[in-house]
């Protein structure tokens, strides 16, 4: 198996793009999680194998990484990948923007029962990426995306596991579902977008903010407002990889081994050290899903991706 990838990053005039993948930071001292990343998604002019992007990480202080499916066939593979990778736990959905998709197949109830499936996977910790995106999804297709929804927060209540949340322009709709269905115990707003009231809202309800490289982004001073906002109690650190690359790579290829930009910015903002930060971040990140080394990875030998390559028959 050369390529290891299942999917290419698509759209964004790649043209007009540095497709090279950034150097590697200063290592950090205490080690940090990066909550929600997509290995699986091959991006760059010479994507990097995930063992590799795992390998960079760990040279940087990045322990361990929550991969994240958005539909059944990167779901599995996340599942899959997650059995058997110490440095992976995994999160399984049919996300937002698919929802609609599946419904229009007629495929949404059975997508759903086989995410309840596989959230039963050794490994699987959250469910996710699930909620709402009204900026890519017109009207026609918000009843399947509420239904996802709500249907994905029953899934992560019964297996008592945590939720990622994709909330894009859709903050109001998203609180009122929580709030209607009762959220789980371990709620995440991943890549968190909303504004300083918003995040107190959040931390007022326990949920957590997982920040990404749109922290340091120019123009997000929302996000720096709502990062000094909370307890430090309910913050998490994420990629989103291969997107939303930190400053000063914006628009490169995003990978897992590039947080310390994001952390060592987010310290400087809220003036506080580095380690502290990081520490207090890792708490909280196996807080929310439980520590990686809880339960064995399998030892089996062959590639890992045969599998993931041939269930591509899929919806
Ligand atoms: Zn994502």
């Amino acid at each position: 198996m050369t390529d290891p990838h299942i999917r290419k990053r698509d759209g964004e005039h790649p043209q007009s793009r540095d497709l090279s993948y950034p150097p590697l930071p200063q290592a950090l001292v205490v080690p940090v999680y990066d909550n929600h990343t997509h290995l699986e998604i091959a991006d760059g002019e010479d994507p990097l194998d995930y063992r590799v992007q795992l390998d960079r990480a760990s040279s940087v202080g990045v322990r361990g990484v929550v991969q994240v499916g958005g539909d059944l066939e990167t779901s599995r593979w996340s599942a899959e990948m997650a059995a058997r990778e110490p440095r992976m736990l995994a999160a399984v959905a049919i996300h937002p923007n698919e929802a609609p998709r599946y419904e229009a197949a007629g495929q949404l109830d059975a997508a759903i029962a086989e995410i309840d499936q596989l959230a039963s996977r050794p490994r699987v910790r959250a469910v996710g990426e699930t909620g709402l995106d009204f900026f890519r999804t017109d009207e026609s297709g918000r009843g399947a995306q509420f239904r996802s929804f709500e249907a994905h927060i029953e899934i992560a209540k019964k297996h008592g596991l945590a939720m990622q949340i994709h909330d894009r322009d859709a903050h109001a709709e998203v609180i009122s579902t929580l709030r209607r269905s009762g959220a789980p115990e371990k709620t995440v707003f991943h890549c968190f977008s909303g504004d300083a009231d918003m995040a107190r809202l959040c931390a007022d309800n326990g949920w957590y903010l997982s920040f990404a490289g749109t922290v340091t982004f120019k123009n997000a001073g929302n996000l720096r407002d709502a990062l000094e906002a909370i307890p430090r109690s309910q913050i998490l650190i994420e990629t989103d990889a291969p997107y939303l690359t930190p400053v000063p790579y914006r628009g490169r290829p995003n990978a897992p081994y590039l947080i310390p930009h994001t952390l060592r910015f987010m310290a400087d903002h809220l003036g506080t050290d580095v380690g502290l930060l990081a520490a207090q971040i890792s708490s909280n990140t196996e807080l929310v899903y439980g520590s990686w080394d809880a339960e064995p990875v399998t030892q089996e030998t062959g590639s890992p991706y045969d599998k993931a390559i041939d269930s591509s028959d899929l919806a």
